[in-house]
């Protein structure tokens, strides 16, 4: 940590900056929370559901070059055309190579994380292709030209007045018109157009099924149907741990998905595509970018089991009050802290230690990843690596002489508690970041153990 220009640190001290964003952020989220809670406890057979998930998930992860030579086999057979992508530059360049083939300059495109995991829409934009987000909430970001701040909600941080604004001034709205649905109807307008106009769809995956070839796309909007049904060419980017074995598994997910995410009981659109229509052309890319070596790591490979339904960032104490932007990564919150040092160690070094390690995240993962062992283990091997910053480290090691030495513990609890009834500035002052927003604890009078001497019976 320490070594990336911005830290988590850093950008959330920003969104703090506007202390009423912070708060309904956070209520938002609570409140998404809540409502998967009621949605969960609706289920009688919710941990039966959750246990069964990630049993199947678990059985993926083991076999997964199997499963996905079975999807390969029976998607070809229906038609599709498959690739493999080793890392994110031969993903992009897959797609543009489509793109190129066919001459088509302009693409629409659903909401998909792994094309934000692989800047696709750089990458393409920077070879003459417009790319148009159709999904709401990342219209709404790409218009801001911001990266999303959540997976299932991207413009979560943005309140309804800065996107009336953001409309009026890209989509000619009337000024200080902020009222949600006629903003909504504003972009359905807007984007009927770029509908019927573009040859290139692409989607993501939620989940391919092994044993049938064939994959399915869950939104609220339908706004993955459309573009895809209207297209020549429709274009499905898919991470390799998406492969679920059989059709009827799809139950189980299907079935956490969304209530995990937002509360409903199902998605407003679970659309299955199976072969491409007369005269189209159907693509999957299988990508692989860093997951088959975060498969052969034992302490972190099922974090693969992510089914992206964000609920460990709703429910994030960290994640609410600092926003999705300060995790400078494409998947933010609890589960990004995971994937991103896999990634990049380096840059990701700050996010694992983004966390109060509560547990709440792994409470309510729908395919009960272990979230906060593994970011209390990431911690441990950042550490290991020498990406600690120095002051942290010398910090650590102060701590470890101190609690060694009996007589120095003391001394250390002495002098604290004189300072902090006699000159309480040289620790509550704004270069401190824990008294930000916090007042001065007490000083107790004595220590625990004076206390224990006094009053212990012999
Ligand atoms: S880690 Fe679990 S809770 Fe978080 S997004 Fe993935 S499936 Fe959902």
């Amino acid at each position: 940590m320490g070594n990336s220009v911005q830290d988590h640190a850093t950008l959330a001290d920003t969104f703090n900056k506007d202390e009423e964003r912070v708060e309904w952020h956070d209520n938002t989220l609570w409140w998404i929370r809540q409502k998967r809670d009621k949605a969960a406890h609706g289920i009688i057979e919710w941990e039966e559901l959750r246990e069964t998930a990630s049993q199947i998930k678990n059985n993926v992860l083991s076999n997964l070059s199997e499963y996905l030579g079975q999807f390969e086999a029976r998607a070809k057979e229906n038609g599709i055309i498959i690739h493999w992508a080793a890392d994110a530059k031969e993903h992009n360049e897959i797609v543009h190579g489509i793109l190129q083939r066919l001459s088509i300059n302009r693409m629409i495109k659903s909401k998909s994380m792994l094309t934000e995991e692989c800047h696709l829409n750089e990458f393409l934009e920077q070879r003459g292709v417009e790319v148009i987000d159709s999904d709401l909430g990342e219209r709404i970001v790409q218009l801001a030209e911001e990266p999303p701040s959540h997976i299932v909600l991207p413009c979560i941080h943005k309140k309804k007045e800065e996107i009336g604004q953001l409309f009026h001034e890209k989509l000619g709205t009337p000024a200080g018109n902020a009222d949600p649905q006629f903003l909504t109807e504003a972009a359905r307008q807007h984007m009927r157009d770029k509908f019927l106009t573009r040859r290139a769809a692409l989607t993501g995956v939620n989940f391919a099924v092994a044993e049938s070839g064939e994959f399915v796309v869950c939104t609220n909007e339908g706004n993955a149907d459309i573009g895809a049904h209207l297209a020549d060419v429709h274009i499905a980017s898919m991470g390799i741990e998406k492969i679920i074995p059989e059709r009827k598994h799809l139950g189980y997910f299907l079935r956490l998905l969304t209530r995990s995410a937002t509360g409903q009981p199902i998605t407003t659109y679970s659309s299955h595509f199976s072969t491409p229509r007369a005269g189209q052309e159907m693509h999957v890319i299988l990508v692989d970018n860093g997951r088959s070596i975060h498969l052969g790591k034992p302490d972190f490979r099922n974090s693969l089991k992510c089914i992206r339904c964000a609920a460990c960032m709703n429910t994030c104490p960290v994640y609410r009050r600092s926003g999705g932007h300060s995790y400078h990564t494409a998947v933010a919150g609890p589960i990004g802290s995971i994937l991103a040092p896999n990634l990049d160690m380096r840059k990701y070094a700050d996010l694992p230690f983004a966390s109060t390690l509560c547990g709440s995240c792994s409470n309510v993962c729908p395919v009960k990843i272990d979230i906060h062992d593994q970011l209390y283990k990431w911690r441990q091997v950042l550490v290991k690596e020498g990406h600690a910053p120095a002051l942290k480290k010398a910090g650590m090691q102060g701590m470890t002489l101190t609690l060694n030495n009996p007589g120095m513990y003391r001394f250390a609890g002495k002098a604290g508690r004189w300072f902090m009834r006699n000159v309480p500035f040289v620790l509550n002052n704004k270069m401190n970041p824990w008294f930000k927003q916090r007042d001065m604890p007490e000083p107790p009078k004595q220590s625990f153990t004076d206390w224990y001497k006094k009053n212990r019976k012999p």
